[in-house]
């Protein structure tokens, strides 16, 4: 398969040759021709596996081929994203894409001034790439119009689509022109978000490449269970032992961000973070840095576990896992990218057995367990397995006191190598629920 027989045109063919980009990947085999020819589309495929080309293609052909001019403050396609770092990267990508067509494109997000995003409206553009509140405010400043939207895209759509950007997304709807071709992509779709998003569409196609909910194949996934107290030393620890060369840490807030930036900074690691309550523009440039390699580690919370394209990351550390199960994909989906190999280890504690069994779950995959000596510990993190079953140590019977040497093998803690355990009769407790719901919080 090549690209001239999906249909691209010779400028975007010549962008492609010169991106080194010889083959299509499967999501962009489906997706193209379906978007050129005009169709709605709901499109899944794990994570690095070239959806932004997937949409940005065809949406860019459409605009040049149909070459209507663009109004003053207006625009022609609108791409929807729920972070700002992640604007920024899919407008780079679209302006090089777009690179020998006669087509403007532009990037508008909040946490920066809004005034040159005014003065650039002016002028009008082909493709936009908007964060919802950003846009809405241009909107209701009477700087943007939607008149002349042809295409609306939903980048990593099940997340705009969730609870925590429904108002946002509603209003958008209410603006835009109901005769639009609306494109859905993304990683991980719910039963629920599937149901919801599909109202939103005409005849949609379902373009699917891969099992639903997977996690990329390229990453190796591991865990390492772990007391919650100990979870930044065993980091350190590591990271020192293990040499690692550059790693992305995710960790659940934004205080955990901080404190673990602060500890590696003082051990004489070159780190940074990147959370919500950080200004624009030190996200930002923590993000550069750590593309750049001139930082080892970058420590986040989920704002960045969406979509963003780190060349070659090895390594993803999940210091706390997510709340919502669907964010574990995308988190260790920042490695193992357009066919490289990388690695995903979790630092599991006792407490997040539930998190970590609706994970399994939703991926049907049971984490293999490395303990790290030194680090096993007190409390024992149940064995969890991919039918969502949190299965419990079984009581031993009773037996008479014995005098010391049993209590030394005790406090090892060990759930899965102490020899009294070898083939435990284990019993599931019970179902957990699924944790795949809409959410309401902001990482
Ligand atoms: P994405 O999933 O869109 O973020 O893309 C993941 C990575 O794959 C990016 O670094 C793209 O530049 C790269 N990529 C996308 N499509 C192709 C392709 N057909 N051939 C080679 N690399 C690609």
């Amino acid at each position: 398969m090549t690209f001239a027989k999906l249909g691209l045109i010779e400028p975007l063919l010549r962008t492609l040759q010169a991106l080194g980009y010889s083959t299509p990947t499967p999501v962009q085999a489906q997706a193209i021709p379906a978007v050129l020819a005009g169709r709605d589309l709901m499109a899944a495929a794990q994570t690095g596996t070239g959806k932004t080309a997937g949409f940005a293609l065809p949406v860019l052909q459409r605009l040049a081929l149909e070459g209507a001019k663009v109004d003053s403050n207006s625009i022609r396609a609108l791409v929807l994203v729920p972070t700002r770092e992640l604007a920024e990267q899919v407008h780079a990508t679209v302006r090089q894409y777009a690179e020998h067509l006669p087509l403007s494109t532009y990037a508008v997000y909040g946490g920066v001034s809004i005034n040159p995003q005014m003065m650039r409206l002016r002028r009008g553009v082909d493709l936009l790439v908007a964060t919802p509140g950003r846009l809405l405010d241009l909107f209701r400043q009477n700087a943007l119009k939607f008149g002349q939207v042809q295409t609306l895209v939903l980048d990593e759509a099940d997340r705009m689509l969730d609870l925590g950007f429904a108002e946002e997304l509603q209003a958008v709807y209410a603006a835009l022109p109901r005769k639009r071709q609306t494109l859905l992509f993304s990683a991980t779709f719910s039963e629920q978000i599937r149901l919801l998003a599909g109202l939103a569409l005409n005849d949609p196609l379902s373009v699917e490449v891969s099992p639903r909910n997977a996690a990329a194949t390229t990453v190796r996934q591991s865990l390492v269970p772990v007391d919650k107290k100990r979870k930044a030393d065993l980091f350190c620890h590591l990271l020192r032992k293990q040499r690692w060369s550059q790693v992305l840490v995710f960790a659940k807030t934004r205080n955990g961000v901080d404190q673990l930036v602060e500890r590696l900074l003082a051990e004489g690691v070159k780190a940074d973070g990147i959370h919500g309550d950080r200004p624009q523009a030190t996200r930002q440039r923590a993000l550069d840095s750590f593309k750049a390699r001139e930082i080892q580690v970058l420590v986040a919370t989920d704002v960045a576990a969406r979509g963003l394209d780190i060349d070659d990351l090895p390594l993803v550390v999940n210091l706390d896992l997510p709340i919502v199960a669907e964010d574990y994909v995308h988190r260790i989906g920042r490695t193992g990218r357009a066919g490289n190999k990388g690695e995903a280890i979790s630092l599991v504690c006792a407490d997040e057995v539930q998190l970590l069994s609706a994970i399994e779950t939703l991926i049907r995959q049971t984490l293999p367990r490395h303990e790290e000596a030194d680090f096993i510990p007190d409390h024992r993190v149940p064995m969890t397995d991919a039918s969502g079953q949190v299965l419990k140590k079984p009581k031993k019977p009773k037996k008479p006191k014995k005098p010391k040497e049993n209590s030394a093998k005790r406090g090892l803690g060990k759930w899965m190598d102490s020899s009294d355990d070898a083939a435990p009769t284990v019993k599931p407790v019970r179902k957990v629920p699924s944790f795949g719901g809409p959410r309401k919080r902001k990482p």
